[in-house]
């Protein structure tokens, strides 16, 4: 017999079907049991007389007869209420062990450690199961969206060399080259501007970047995805237009119950955010608890520089008083190129930061493509030559025919988070990290072997 999902069984009433999934919940009223059956599409009750010993969640096949519940016995609460299926043969195909975390809450209660450890158990959880597949349904969405609008998905490396964004890089050894390191990449910024060069002028990447910095409700640590974009022969403004349609368009196919508060979104200069709202992310709900309510937000205007803490210096910025408040790829506000050498705190950027209800979730800018101008920036912050070597590969690149461009990145997981109302990035993440770095349920980082280590001409000395 064919399988029957739990979705389905409202169509086949009368029927006889075979159903598969966990045992969700089991109530044993001594004549007759009901075991509530949960697969991919949701619960259905199942109803039956001297089944064998079920423990919950174990995993069961269940054939029967799907009939109609009394009215008074409708269970409105599920999709499935109307109906349950008269047991006539229950087998236990794997039984499982007593859970270590309760499943059937919302589990924002459990202590995380706990939930990460048995992240798989703690995803059968409805609200975990739902955040994903609506992560999915999302990201599908964006892809189809831009790939209908000429844009192509390319998949940059993630061996790579650094990539600065402001953040530590993580670093990974070379066994060919020993003493050598690949850094892996805050993002794809560098290679998404030579596929301008290369000629794509439309391109994104669902793509993971790498920060090794202390994480925060609202960052996580270690990895997170961007929807990285760049396109070629475009305004700032056009940048702006594209993001608002495609999320725009997002919120109607995929939140529906979500609503947008504002559109056109407002455009805010940093000036003006930080004067009327002390801040650069402001929130800009008319109601802040109505959960539905969508305010997103462009920030403009930003200044190019701000001025170099330790933390910067120590992230690979250069020795000069000024660090790019964005990335040293951002273009200079063209009114304002004479500015670079004589005040460069006046100097505007052309960067665009995207809020939403007072998260920023996403970046990006016009790039500079004259070589040299990008020169005049390595040399205001102060990079030494050796850095400036670093990236000598762009302005090689840019020598050869770079059209104008500029991008956004976008990150999905903050994205989701703000939509879906979550207190933390971590759950709208299938396998996150914790808070103090360790990989969800297989407990990352952990020591080489000592062969490993040889092999890559290192050697741990203890602190
Ligand atoms: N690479 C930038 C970031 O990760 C985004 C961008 O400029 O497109 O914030």
């Amino acid at each position: 017999m064919e399988r029957t999902l739990s979705s389905e069984t409202l169509e086949k009433i009368d029927q006889k079907v075979k159903l598969l999934g966990w045992a969700a919940t089991i109530r044993d009223h001594g004549k007759i049991t009901f075991i509530d059956l949960r697969d991919r599409k949701g619960i259905v009750q199942c109803v039956g007389q001297n089944f064998p010993k079920v423990t919950p969640e174990s995993v069961i096949e269940v054939e029967g007869t799907i009939v109609k519940r009394p009215e008074n016995l409708v269970n409105k609460n599920i999709p499935t209420g109307e109906v349950e299926v008269k047991v006539e043969k229950i087998t236990v195909l794997t039984k499982s062990t007593e859970l270590p975390i309760p499943i059937d809450g919302d589990g924002l209660e459990i202590e995380e450690p706990a939930r990460l450890k048995y992240r798989y158990l703690d995803l059968r959880r409805p609200r975990m199961s739902r955040n994903l597949r609506l992560r999915s349904r999302a990201t599908m969405f964006i892809r189809n969206w831009l790939t209908e609008r000429d844009f192509v998905e390319v998949e940059t490396p993630i061996l790579t060399k650094t990539t600065p964004e402001g953040a530590r890089d993580f670093i990974v050894p070379s066994r060919l080259q020993p003493g050598k390191f690949y850094a892996l990449p805050q993002s794809p910024q560098q290679y998404k501007q030579l596929l301008m060069v290369a000629g794509f002028e439309r391109y994104f990447q669902v793509a993971r970047c790498f920060r090794d910095e202390d994480p925060r409700a609202d960052r996580a640590y270690g990895e997170f995805t961007q929807l990285d974009l760049e396109m070629s022969f475009v305004t700032q403004d056009d940048i702006l237009k594209l993001t608002e349609e495609l999320f725009t368009s997002l919120v109607k196919e995929v939140f529906p119950e979500k609503k947008v508060s504002t559109s056109p979104w407002p455009r805010i200069s940093h000036k003006e955010a930080e004067e009327k709202y002390g801040n650069d992310k402001p929130d800009l709900r008319k109601d802040k608890n109505d959960k539905n309510e969508l305010a997103f937000v462009w920030i403009v205007d930003f200044p190019l520089f701000t001025e170099q803490t330790k933390e910067d210096f120590f992230h690979g910025a250069g020795n000069a008083k000024w660090v790019p408040s964005h990335h040293m790829f951002t273009a200079p506000h063209i009114d304002d190129i004479s500015l670079l050498d004589k005040d460069p705190s006046k100097v505007r950027g052309l960067q665009h930061d995207l809020v939403l209800n007072g998260y920023e979730v996403g970046g990006g800018s016009i790039r500079i493509h004259d070589p040299e101008i990008q020169k005049k920036i390595f040399d205001l912050i102060g990079f030494t030559s050796e850095q400036k070597r670093e990236f000598e590969h762009m302005l090689t690149a840019f020598s050869f025919g770079v059209p104008p461009h500029g991008g956004i990145a976008p990150g999905i997981d903050r994205l989701l988070m703000v939509i879906l109302g979550e207190p933390n990035l971590r759950e709208v993440m299938a396998f996150p990290m914790t808070a103090g770095g360790t990989t969800a349920v297989m407990d990352a980082p952990s020591q080489p072997q000592d062969a490993q280590l040889k092999e890559l001409n290192i050697k741990v000395t203890s602190k």
